[in-house]
């Protein structure tokens, strides 16, 4: 058996759906979760088989949804380390900290896992042609992972998104547009593309594959600690596809017996410039309010409404977890210590999620021994217009 896969069920009502056709939503509105024939994989697969495959997510295939070995679309994506920082670990008092180091993914951040089983999929369906809105990363990766598979890709992006993956979009030969507003504005737009030219909409959960690539990152956390999970995840989180991701993962190992019944208690950080679901969190609310006027440099987590908002609180509380604000001069004041004790070039929101960990000790929120993995989300090189140096003049190697 090359994939369990099963069905295709409504995250919030009772519909279910045949995997085998292309479906974005449900009817209802809310995204689809894809399910799998868990006993049957149970009989098939146990721990140690696992540890002898190679070192890349596609070792996970049994719960992953492409049928078909020959559909793969990779660029040899490898485990990602857990990375140990002794300088910023004692600073903070968190002996054992790990930095999960999702910049060694092709592309350069963990977009590359949603991509590449999301690609896989869309191309063992037959598409021809996606479409997307977004900020950038998750843009740069899908249009990498198009070309790989021959499929085509239009790309909409607000005005106000970073060069470089713009860049990385166009420069892979995605028709990449900028828009103006925000992702907001941008979805939009995509959302009547697709109904005008038939390309798959494979934007934030408007399609449930780009999640069974996120939920990767919780298949190696388990299995990086030897199947018995670590205290803490701390994720810098935007549209939330990575901590729902995770949560799915982890509920998948349990029914199988790879884990035990204790979770990781989830930690998603955002920034005070753009926290819709800190907001929320903090009101006891179900589901967050549009956030005004986002702004943040770390823009992989500019997202002012969450279509999956009502998951990402759900797999918060349900966990135990916490919902958290750092300041964008928290993220750059983070950024600095780091490179500078420990030699390691987090981006933004990896920052982020470090800061978050130094303000969670304080509260009190991580205990004494507690073992927290934070998330390094993508490489430090993509942000490197955001860092002064001095001496270095403006006009530079332009
Ligand atoms: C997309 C992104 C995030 C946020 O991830 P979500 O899964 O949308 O919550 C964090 N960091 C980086 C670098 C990103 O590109
Ligand atoms: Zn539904």
């Amino acid at each position: 058996m090359f994939s369990g896969l099963s069905h295709l069920a409504c995250s919030k009502c009772e519909r279910s759906y045949d995997a085998n056709t292309r479906r974005q939503m449900c009817e209802c509105g809310a995204p689809l979760f894809v399910r799998y024939e868990l006993d049957v994989v149970r009989k098939h697969l146990d721990r140690s088989k696992l540890s002898q495959r190679p070192q890349s997510f596609w070792r996970y295939h049994e719960l992953l949804p492409v049928t078909d070995p020959q559909s793969i679309v990779s660029l040899n994506e490898v485990m990602t380390p857990l990375i140990r920082l002794p300088q910023t670990a004692r600073a903070m008092d968190v002996p054992n900290l790990y930095v999960k180091d999702e910049s060694v993914l092709p592309t350069g951040t963990f977009k590359a896992r949603g991509a590449s089983v999301g690609i896989s999929r869309a191309k063992e369906l037959g598409v021809k042609e996606i479409t997307l809105s977004t900020n950038g990363n998750a843009g740069a990766a899908w249009a990498t992972y198009a070309t790989r598979a021959g499929i085509k890709a239009m790309i909409a992006m607000p005005k106000s998104a970073p060069k470089v993956p713009y860049v990385e979009c166009c420069y892979a030969g995605a028709d990449t547009r900028l828009m103006d507003g925000t992702i907001a504005e941008a979805g939009i737009y995509v959302a009547d593309y697709a109904k005008r030219v038939g390309a798959y909409e494979i934007s934030t959960f408007k399609e449930p594959y780009r999640l069974e690539g996120k939920k990767t990152i919780g298949f190696e956390i388990a299995e990086q600690f030897s199947w018995s999970v670590p205290d803490v995840i701390v994720f810098p989180t935007g549209g939330g596809a990575g901590v729902i991701g995770i949560y799915k993962a982890l509920l998948e190992l349990q029914s199988l017996g790879f884990i035990e019944a204790r979770l990781p208690r989830i930690a998603i950080i955002q920034s005070a410039g753009c926290a819709p679901l800190v907001r929320a969190f903090e009101a006891n609310q179900q589901e967050s309010t549009y956030f005004e006027n986002a702004q943040t440099l770390a823009y992989g987590m500019r997202v002012p409404k969450a279509l999956a908002d009502f998951l990402i609180l759900d797999v918060v509380r349900k966990t135990q977890g916490i919902a958290y604000a750092v300041t964008d001069d928290e993220i750059r004041a983070e950024r600095q210590n780091v490179i500078q004790k420990d030699g390691f070039h987090a981006c933004p929101e990896g920052a982020a999620a470090l800061a978050g960990v130094r303000k969670l000790r304080e509260i009190g929120f991580i205990k004494d021994l507690d073992h927290v993995v934070s998330m390094n989300t993508g490489s430090g090189l993509k942000y490197i217009d955001q860092i002064d140096c001095p001496g270095l003049p403006t006009d530079h190697m332009r």
